[in-house]
Parts: structure tokens; sequence; C-alpha cells
């Protein structure tokens, strides 16, 4: 691993042979991590950022290291984070699953551009009254990271064009280049209704979207298949790792959101069992020590209760 530069979003960072990894720095415009593969003859780059200046500058660097195109890029899923950088590759074979496709048009529609700056001017208004009041002082400095991407955002919205992916799949495609391949597996939803993530054989290097992020308390969409998917990418020969927000890591990065997620299931079910209703469990919670610095907006309480949601719908 080796750092190659710094840029105004982000550090570019060589993983291995042919692998890349754009680094978010906070506050800045990227607001979650991305990279690329050189594939022999031409880039993949996976995920777009949440501005299209970040995702540009993505490009530019990536084309120049190389002397090669982007020909494809991925969205790991459609949160907005990863993919308003998209109209930078409209050109390109933009992939995703037929699920985060059609998530990616229902939830980031740009509408009316008058009322998306209303409102988008309304909700940071909002935002900073909320960070003044905060008295959690780490929750306090992540509003406040989401204000400054949000604001990033902002400046850019009269601009932004939402653009979809044009090819879908939906469990595995391989995109084969001279010198490596590219795998992209989806295991269904854990993080959001559909998570992709991608896999180099020739090189064991992964890029995992937000499947693994780093002492983050990140959105869980279903929790027994969140599981489920980090189980099986423990299987897999990976040497080095790029998570969706925080460092470049190794596979003790899975191994610790496997334990994250164990804890909030066995917790929420002892709290079930016991019949102890959500606002309860949630007041009476006690963080474990391991997990206290982890950031988030929302905090650990998010998660508590989206949890407790979902295994009290199934039962
Ligand atoms: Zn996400």
């Amino acid at each position: 691993m080796k750092k190659l530069m710094d840029t105004e979003f982000f550090t570019l960072m060589k993983m291995t042979n042919g692998v890349f990894a754009a680094i978010a720095k906070p506050g800045k415009g990227a607001f979650s991590n991305a990279g690329f593969v050189d594939l022999g003859t031409e880039l993949l780059v996976f995920d777009a950022f949440n501005t299209p200046s970040a995702a540009r500058e993505l490009r530019q660097q990536a084309e120049k290291l190389t002397g090669k195109k982007v020909k494809y890029l991925v969205n790991s899923h459609y949160h907005g984070d990863h993919i308003f950088g998209n109209q930078i590759f409209e050109e390109e074979v933009i992939i995703s699953t037929e699920v985060t496709k059609e998530w990616i048009k229902e939830k980031n529609a740009i509408g009316d551009m008058e009322t998306e700056l209303t409102e988008t001017t309304q909700y940071l208004h909002n935002l900073k009254l909320q960070i003044s009041i905060e008295e959690n002082e780490i929750i306090q400095q992540s509003l406040t990271n989401q204000y400054l991407e949000m604001t990033k955002l902002l400046d850019e919205l009269p601009t932004l064009k939402l653009v979809l992916p044009s090819f879908t799949f939906e469990r595995k495609v391989i995109i084969s280049g001279t010198e490596r391949n590219a795998e992209l597996y989806c295991l269904g939803g854990g993080h959001s209704p559909s998570d992709t993530f991608l896999y180099v054989p020739q090189e064991q290097a992964a890029f995992m979207g937000d499947i693994v992020t780093e002492e983050l308390h990140l959105p869980i969409f279903q929790p027994d298949n969140f599981l489920t998917i980090l189980k099986e990418i423990q299987k897999i020969d990976i040497q080095v790792l790029m998570p969706g927000h925080g460092q470049i890591g190794t596979t003790e990065k899975v191994d610790t959101m496997i334990q994250y997620i164990s804890m909030l299931i066995d917790a929420v079910k002892d709290a079930q069992n016991a019949d102890i209703l959500l606002a309860d469990f949630v007041a009476n919670f006690v963080v474990p020590s391991e997990y206290e610095k982890w950031k988030g907006t929302q905090g650990i309480q998010r998660n508590l209760a989206s949890v407790y949601n979902f295994y009290a719908a199934t039962k």
C-alpha cells in the first residue's frame, strides 16, 4: 500500500497492483470512498462520491496516472454519497443491480430546482440548529461533517443531474480485462436494499461499498442478511480492502462489522424475549466501550431502533 497524492477531495492510494483507492477527506464533497481498477486496456471506477466535482477529480487523476480511459462505473448501492457524481461518467457503462437502479430512481430524483434549493437550504438551516443543541460531542462532530458535505452538494445542485445505471445485473458479473478481472457480487441487501461489492481475484483486493465501514454506526436495512453477507465475505481470500467510509484495511474490518451487528441483534432479541418496549430498550442500553467512539449522525440509537423494529415486524 502506498500513498500517491492528496487532492482537494481525497487521498489517492495504491492498494496493490492495478487497484487504487480514493479515500474521502472529511467535509470536502467526496463524503464516501471510491476506487478504480486498471483492467489492462481500460479502467473501472467503483462509486462516484457525493458531488460531480469530486468524481471529476477522480476521473482525471485515474486517467492521468494510468494513461488509460475509464470505461465502466459501478454504483455499489443507491445512497447519494456514492452516486451523485454519476454524471461525470454519463458516456460510459454505469453498472448496478436492478434493485439499486430502481432505488436511485425513486429516492434520488432531483425535482424542480427552485424547490430543491429551498428544501436543501432549509435542511441545512435545521441541521445547524441541531448541531448547536446536540450534547453528545461525537454526534455533534458527525452532524457538522454532514453539514459541510451537504453544503458542498448544495453548491453543485444547479448543475447536478441524476444519471441512472445503463447496465444492470442480479447476483454476479465478471468484467474481464487484459490484465485483471473485476468481479461484482450482490448477495442481497444489508446496509441498503441491494449492496454490491467488487473483488479482484488476481490481486486479492476488494472494494466493499458500505457493507464494510470503519467505526461508524452506519444505517442497517436488513440485519439478518447483513450478517449472512459478511460471513460469505469472510470465506473470500481478501488481502486488502477498501471500506465505504474509513481507511484501507484487511478482513479484520469484516470481523468487526460481524461483531457489531451480532451485538445489536443479540441485545434486541434479549429485550424482545423479556418484553421490553423499544423506548425503554433504547433509553437503558449501555453502549459497549468498543463502540463508544464510533461516529454517525444518529449514533447507535438509530440502529438499536431499526434492528428492534425489524425483528418486531418479523415475529
Ligand atoms: Zn450507504
